[in-house]
């Protein structure tokens, strides 16, 4: 299932496999003059790549190496010619097949296939516009966000999400994602265009209300791991239940990974 948004040059394609009708988990493509933020999940491929044909798509815009994300990527690559940019740390990560994913990530998204990226500069052109284009690691290694500084409009990939997170991935960096935030609120975002949300006005506002949420939340951890509770007791206590969601995604995706996460060493920086 495809639904399209319009926020004038910028369109939104809101898209999730079905089952029985109804959406399993809602990701989307950004299109803006010619430029294709992201691909979407494998299992859409093709309908992504018939539209591309139909919008006369010039490039493709990595945000991460999530599936959700550069699913198209191959056959947009391969079949229609479309050049694909990346970030220089996630290049090696998209042109390797995919090994053992997680049951829950097969049937919602099905399994990307290796694509070849090329490596993305610090400003992106289209005829129109010009990105600036922002390392923001911590949802993933090689993750980026893309700022429009005359309209202060921010492409966020899965940097946003939602103001208060229930869970996290198991391989997230919490620490470097905290550094992210700052870096992208420092630039006064006016609008963010989320991957999974669509359009968000107040962007400054929502992305603080995160930062706050996600500090305040490694606070309260890293005071009940001074108390001496274990990792079990401070998930039950901070996060609330996340069984349902543990047992689907087979651990990947928890409450208590935000107690892993925070408990982590610090680097030294953060
Ligand atoms: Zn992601
Ligand atoms: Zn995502």
């Amino acid at each position: 299932m495809i639904r399209s948004f319009d926020y004038g040059p910028v369109r939104y394609f809101r898209m999730a496999r079905t089952y029985l009708g109804r959406a399993l988990y809602w990701t989307g493509v950004y299109l803006i003059d010619g430029l294709l933020v992201d691909s979407g999940p494998p299992n859409l491929a093709r309908a992504v790549a018939r539209l591309c044909r139909e919008l006369a798509v010039r490039r493709c815009v990595t945000t991460h190496h999530h599936e959700d994300h550069c699913g198209g990527h191959r056959l947009l690559g391969e079949q229609l010619g479309i050049p694909l940019l990346a970030h220089p740390s996630g290049l090696a990560r998209l042109a390797r097949p995919e090994t053992n994913p997680q049951l829950y990530r097969r049937m919602v998204w099905g399994v990307a296939t290796p694509a070849r990226a090329a490596a993305l500069g610090d400003w992106l052109e289209t005829p129109g516009f010009r990105f600036q284009v922002l390392h923001t690691p911590g949802h993933a290694a090689d993750h980026i966000v893309l700022f429009e500084p005359e309209r202060r409009w921010l492409f966020s990939g899965d940097l946003y999400l939602a103001p208060k997170l229930r869970y996290l991935r198991a391989d997230e960096d919490i620490y470097a994602l905290l550094d992210s935030l700052r870096r992208v609120l420092a630039l006064e975002p006016q609008v963010l265009f989320c991957q999974h949300r669509g359009r968000v006005e107040n962007a400054a506002a929502k992305l603080r209300l995160k930062l706050d949420f996600l500090t305040e939340l490694g606070e309260r951890i890293r005071a009940l791991h001074h108390q001496g509770l274990d990792e079990n007791e401070i998930a039950r206590r901070v996060t609330g239940g996340d069984l349902l969601w543990r047992v689907w995604t087979g651990g990947h995706f928890s409450g208590r990974n935000f107690v892993r996460a925070f408990l982590r060493p610090r680097p030294p920086t953060a």
